[in-house]
């Protein structure tokens, strides 16, 4: 059976005036109904990009795609009609951003921008589509709904409104939810309650859900399998629990070591050094090689494949074997 959704061998570049950045250099990655896949990185990855790409809302020009497949139900969203591809993601995937208040619009109630795809592609009447409205928001632990409903985007909080946009991200019953960086502007209180809420969902709806984070920290008891990008492309690919035991590439290791641990208050926090590549002028060979504290001169000339390190794990490091110590 084909995957649920699959980024298969994705390459984009972005034309721009200083050149052409390789954005995304063979992205692979793929979700299955009822799991988590975490898409880890800093920023300027292309975690977020790879996300549009599969949501149709990458910038054209300057954003071009090279080669590569995303499929859904095994049918390549990138080849088929406009029409066909704007209905697919309109009621297959659904995606929420960082920011609830540009993905909502000020004008309308909160009740109206979920109730209007209900309308247009459900044909629900009016009172039909508010009833709907109404248990969704309660869904998503919104007090008071049937009184929310008729608010304005800005009466609500950051984190009701977050709350409200997975709402209307759920009105066509997705399959796949994308969610980028759905707790970055929130306080820590709220961030946990609304990844408690995303993987409740989640599971009640058995639906796919990548969750693209540069925190560890908040994918750490949600993701069921983690793709860690660097420089446009997936440098470790891993179940969650053998990546947390053991990462298989340097940096997964400096990630893992800048986040804060519980258990060990007070120990200073080691980051990683340097600066992600500008993506006009990616390092030869490996491309972490400049900030890798394992680097060799092997690493400067030789492009790492992947390695395959067992239960579906690869990593893009020459050492990836010794790092999980299967040597
Ligand atoms: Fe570091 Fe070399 Fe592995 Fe790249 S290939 S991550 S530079 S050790
Ligand atoms: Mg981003």
């Amino acid at each position: 059976d084909a995957p649920l959704l699959e980024v298969d061998d994705l390459y984009v570049e972005f034309h721009t005036r200083d050149g052409v950045a390789k954005v995304l250099n063979g992205v692979s990655y793929h979700v299955e109904a009822g799991e988590t896949l975490a898409v880890l990185g800093e920023s300027g990855s292309g975690k977020s990009v790879t996300a549009q790409a599969i949501m149709g809302i990458l910038d054209v020009p300057p954003a071009v795609v090279t080669g590569g497949a995303i499929r859904y139900h095994g049918e390549d969203l990138l080849a088929v009609s406009d029409q066909r591809r704007s209905d697919v993601r309109a009621e297959g995937i659904a995606m929420i951003f960082q920011d609830a208040l540009s993905a909502l619009n000020p004008v309308f109630t909160v009740g109206f921008q979920i109730e209007e795809q209900l309308r247009v592609r459900l044909g629900l009447s009016r009172k039909e589509a508010r009833k709907r409205a109404i248990a969704l928001l309660d869904q998503v632990r919104i007090p008071n709904a049937a009184r929310r409903v008729r608010q304005y985007p800005h009466e609500f909080s950051g984190g009701m409104r977050q709350r409200a946009m997975i709402a209307m991200s759920l009105a066509l019953d997705p399959e796949v939810l994308i969610a980028d960086e759905p707790t970055t502007a929130l306080d820590v209180t709220v961030q946990a309650q609304i990844m408690d809420l995303l993987k409740e969902i989640q599971v009640e709806r058995k639906m796919g859900l990548i969750l693209i984070t540069h925190d560890l920290a908040v994918v750490a008891e949600v993701a069921d399998r983690i793709a860690v990008m660097y420089a446009g492309r997936i440098v470790e690919h891993s179940d969650a629990v053998s990546l947390y035991r053991k990462p298989g590439h340097p940096y997964t290791v400096g990630l893992m070591e800048s986040m804060p641990r519980l258990d060990q208050k007070g120990t200073e926090l080691r980051t990683i050094k340097g600066l992600p590549p500008s993506l006009l002028a990616i390092p030869s060979g490996c491309p972490f090689h400049p900030r890798c504290p394992m680097a060799v001169d092997k690493c400067v000339t030789d492009v790492p494949g992947d390695h395959r390190l067992g239960l579906g794990r690869t990593s893009k490091c020459h050492f990836a074997e010794e790092l999980v110590g299967r040597v």
